[in-house]
């Protein structure tokens, strides 16, 4: 066989030789000097291949193409740049907006799932109220020939999570409607001016595509009330603001756009935002109740295998305070513990240990903690539980552990009966009590205390400061609140400026202080005499870890 540059001669007795052809000579003369006879050179059949790959080739090849492949990148390089200076302010003012859902779906030709009022579960008040704007959207002529004028904008208020966007991308999808989607923190751009432009050409997108839905997430972040915070005004803000204004106004009777905003801070907003004309629908989405909260976890468990044992009744009681994108969170976390326990069902332990998960954080394993530590925890966590359990307006105890979940070394979890609009002034001074338990345990079994109870303590202050500032609890201090809550557009919460006297604030303290000592001797007063109850149930805690409560109903009889 014969390479290019590489003589190899195979003998008859299957040995081979082989050498570099020089390049100089004729394959013939090199297979001679290898030795081969000239007869047999004759009868050979000579085959010239050429090589599938040589380095040396290659690398030839490399070095003479290397200096100009260098000048010709840096020369790309420099025309880049060139081209991206010059374009680059023209990107920024075009604003990105998403569009989503209905006609536009059809038109970008992307498949886009269509929410609708089905997904949004609960908040029936929010929905019957946005079912209007559904119409406007769907059959505006209806309205036009009236003489009516056609709502522009819709305010939607609630905490995040609550559902704004969802509900926003239902109306689009109840009325066949692109949704044009864009977040107010977004405008908050470098240059003066870009907001402004990004508005006018969302603006222009969505007519030309009406009937639209354009959404403002965190219209808070360009529509703060004028005038408040520090660092005097900012540009961009009012820019935009201004922009958005100036657009709404100028829709006209046959625009058929409906610009929907959410924000969590209503209070702070722009009162130009909420003028008529402008954002003069407010929409309202509340934390879910009860009922709610088991129609949100019904949506997201759809199509989810559950373990028939699963009550989403009761989850529903046992998740106060959820709000819809944490149960969604639930029962996606509940989903994902099952398959890594490799199982086909989704039950209630993974429902219980998702909840868990949410509410406290992971739980920490393989945590190292001395035995005595441990034992100071048990009763600490025993004392919240025997004094909340002997609370007149306490709540019944849902579970108690000592196993360190976040930030905590146990928990103590007592269990909402019913949903609660009213608190009482007892309520909150047996929650302090409870609270105190804690330390009261302390104190009382080992004559020591720690520093376990500070969050307990950071809560209990809180709650009997607002007892007195904000709800008027306080016979001496009587009916009135104390301080005044200020906002700040950067810093959120800037806390409280006193609006009364130096004298007010040294009762006030005073009150405070009462407040907590009364309670913190209830809660001793409750651990003195049911000093037994408390050991069983520290000692079941050390034993087993973790109590629930028909067991430590069980101890407590
Ligand atoms: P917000 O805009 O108020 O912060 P989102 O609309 O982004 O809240 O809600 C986050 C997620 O929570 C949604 O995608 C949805 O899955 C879930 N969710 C919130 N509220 C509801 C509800 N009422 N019904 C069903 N799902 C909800
Ligand atoms: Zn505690």
């Amino acid at each position: 066989m014969l390479l290019c540059d590489r003589a190899e001669y195979t003998k008859f007795d299957g040995t081979s030789l082989g050498s570099r052809k020089e390049s100089n000579i004729s394959a013939v003369e090199s297979l001679q000097i290898l030795g081969a006879s000239p007869e047999a050179l004759k009868t050979l059949p000579i085959k010239v291949e050429s090589p599938g790959f040589s380095f040396g080739n290659l690398f030839s090849l490399l070095l003479t193409l290397a200096p100009l492949l260098f000048v010709g990148f840096i020369f790309f390089r420099f025309l880049r740049q060139m081209q991206s200076g010059s374009d680059i302010l023209g990107r920024i003012g075009r604003s990105a907006p998403r569009v989503l859902s209905g006609a536009a779906a059809k038109d970008d030709k992307v498949k886009m799932p269509v929410v609708t009022f089905e997904d949004v579960a609960g908040a029936e008040q929010a929905k019957m109220e946005l079912l209007e704007v559904v119409e406007f959207l769907k059959e505006s002529e209806k309205f036009v020939n009236l003489g009516a004028r056609i709502p522009k904008g819709v305010l939607m208020a609630g905490v995040s999570g609550t559902g704004k966007t969802l509900m926003a991308k239902a109306v689009a999808g109840e009325a066949g409607a692109p949704f044009f989607s864009i977040s107010g923190s977004e405008f908050v751009e470098m240059f003066v001016g870009v907001g402004a432009s990004r508005v006018r050409d969302l603006f222009k997108r969505a007519r030309e595509q009406s009937p639209a839905v354009i959404f403002v997430d965190e219209i808070d972040a360009v529509g703060r009330r004028r005038g408040i915070g520090l660092g005097g005004g900012n540009d961009e803000r009012e820019q935009t603001l201004n922009q958005i204004l100036v657009e709404m106004d100028g829709f006209g009777t046959d625009t058929n756009v409906i610009v929907i905003a959410a924000t969590n801070r209503p209070d702070v907003l722009d009162p130009a935002l909420l003028r008529p004309g402008r954002f003069d629908r407010k929409v309202i989405l509340d934390r879910p109740d009860v009922t709610a909260r088991e129609a949100i976890l019904r949506v997201h468990s759809r199509g989810k295998p559950l373990d028939p044992t699963v009550s989403l009744t009761d989850l529903a009681k046992l998740t106060p305070g959820f709000v819809g994108a944490d149960l969604e969170n639930l029962v996606n976390e509940a989903a994902i513990l099952a398959a890594r326990r490799d199982l086909s069902l989704i039950g209630p332990p993974e429902f219980q240990d998702a909840m868990e998960r949410i509410v406290a954080g992971p739980e920490r394993k393989g945590q190292i903690i001395s035995a005595h530590e441990r034992e100071m925890v048990a009763y600490h966590e025993s004392g919240h539980a025997v004094v909340m359990h002997n609370m007149e307006n306490g709540d019944p105890i849902h579970k108690v552990s000592i196993i360190s979940r976040g930030m905590a070394l146990g928990y103590t979890m007592p269990l909402p009966a019913s949903e609660k609009y009213l608190r009482s002034k007892e309520a909150f001074e047996d929650e302090i009590a409870g609270l105190l338990g804690g330390r009261a345990a302390e104190e009382i079994i080992f004559k020591q205390l720690t520093t376990g109870a500070a969050n307990d303590l950071e809560r209990a202050t809180e709650l009997a400061r607002s007892m007195i500032t904000r709800y008027g609890f306080s016979e001496t201090l009587g009916l009135r609140t104390f301080g005044q809550v200020q906002g700040n557009p950067y810093l959120g919460n800037l806390g409280e400026t006193p609006n009364y006297s130096e004298a007010m604030s040294q009762c006030i303290d005073q009150e405070i202080s009462q407040i907590l000592s009364t309670a913190y001797q209830r809660a001793k007063n409750i651990i003195i005499h049911q000093k037994d109850k408390l050991e069983k149930l520290a000692k079941a805690l050390l034993d087993i870890e973790t109590v629930e409560r028909p067991q430590f109903e069980g101890l407590m009889a």
